[in-house]
């Protein structure tokens, strides 16, 4: 194997340990949380941890994270699985499409590299899903080798340190080189996850609490008293949404559609899904007002009304009211592909969370009611 391009760039300029780095890596050890990634440091454990930790909170990952090992222990088990039960496997972990990747990264793995993730920075960026960030977390956590990390939370450090409000590209490059500098050569993976740590538990991204803090010392930002106003804040208004969901029921069957083709933002029906919408391919949903035939929609003022159901996604806010209609006949339901499934199986299909909650409360409901 060649090692020449493990080595990050300015790994050679680096001195043998920087107070930064000795106050970090002792605070690190009275402080650091007993995460059960931690417990388990391999490369496949690595590569899942940070993946599910990407877009996800501590607190929803740990029990997911543990599951998820029983059933996917490594790679080949990973790779072995059909891809519908992985996407029913990450429901509530949001953003689908990195189980998709990581599917489709095992099977590679399989395939490519006898079951066992690589250890080179462009093997693994060759795998979907893997970009430099989870790269460099693999590497130095799992293998031990000088790869700075910089995630969401040392760019937030690192800008604070540096008191850089913006992040540019000329200040991505000196954060690397603070981090390349100051990363340590004995415990680079335990440099990386304590920077992350200290992102976590004390520069936080609203309050840091720099009195607290064992690098406050180095910082720039707390000497000039603008921590707390780095990163610099830009507001996105967010859009509020409400969409009628219908649940189509004929006898014990309910009708399901592909989510890239219920997701639709509202707006006039087409016969093909939004562009984007993809990222949703593979799970199940209930179709929106717009894509319904004619004769479902006059019966929908009708309808029975279930429980409103509220998600956000980036800085949209929306609210989906699911309206149960009966249909007589089991004809198609809309425009688009769908298909007619038994309600008691409901379960079975990968939903995003918004439609699992009303397959819920649809599986909650007595069959004796005025709703059927
Ligand atoms: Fe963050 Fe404050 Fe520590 Fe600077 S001193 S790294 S702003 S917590």
């Amino acid at each position: 194997m060649k090692r020449a391009h493990l080595r990050p760039r300015a790994h050679c300029h680096r001195v043998a340990s920087t107070p930064f780095t000795r106050a970090l890596l002792a605070w690190f050890r009275r402080h650091r949380r007993d995460l059960p990634w931690r417990r388990i440091r391999t490369p496949y454990t690595t590569w899942i941890s940070e993946v599910m930790l990407q877009q996800t909170v501590v607190a929803a990952v740990a029990p997911r994270f543990e599951a998820w090992l029983k059933r996917y222990p490594d790679a080949r088990s990973l790779a072995r699985a059909p891809l519908e039960e992985i996407l029913r496997a990450w429901e509530g972990l949001g953003y689908y499409s990195r189980a998709r990747n990581l599917h489709a990264a095992a099977r590679l793995i399989a395939t490519n590299h006898g079951g066992h993730l690589p250890d080179t920075l462009p093997a693994l960026r060759a795998l979907p899903g893997i970009g430099e960030y989870t790269a460099a977390a693999i590497l130095s956590l799992a293998h031990g080798l000088p790869f700075p990390v910089l995630d969401a939370n040392v760019k937030r450090v690192t800008q604070r340190l540096l008191a850089e409000p913006e992040w540019t590209p000329a200040v991505a490059i000196k954060a690397r080189t603070f981090l390349e500098h100051h990363l340590s050569r004995r415990d680079p993976g335990g440099f990386n996850e304590a920077m992350m740590e200290l992102g976590a538990l004390v520069c936080a991204p609203r309050a840091p609490r720099c009195a607290e803090c064992p690098v406050s010392s180095s910082c720039r930002g707390h000497e000039l008293g603008i921590a707390a106003l780095i990163p610099e804040r830009r507001r996105r208004p967010v859009t509020t949404v409400m969409t009628t969901v219908i649940i189509a029921i004929h006898r014990t069957r309910v009708w399901l559609v592909e989510s890239s083709h219920a997701n639709r933002l509202p707006g006039p029906a087409t016969t093909k899904p939004t562009p984007g919408s993809s990222f949703l391919q593979g799970l199940s949903a209930f179709p929106r007002l717009p894509a319904v035939t004619a004769a479902i929609a006059t019966k929908v003022p009708d309808g029975f009304p279930l429980e409103p159901v509220t998600h956000s996604y980036l800085n949209m806010r929306e609210t989906l009211r699911p309206i149960l209609v009966r249909v007589p006949t089991s004809a198609a339901v809309t425009r688009t592909a769908g298909r007619w499934v038994p309600i008691a199986e409901l379960e079975h299909f990968p939903m995003p969370s918004a439609y699992r909650r009303i397959a819920r409360s649809i599986l909650g409901l007595d069959t004796r009611s005025r709703a059927f």
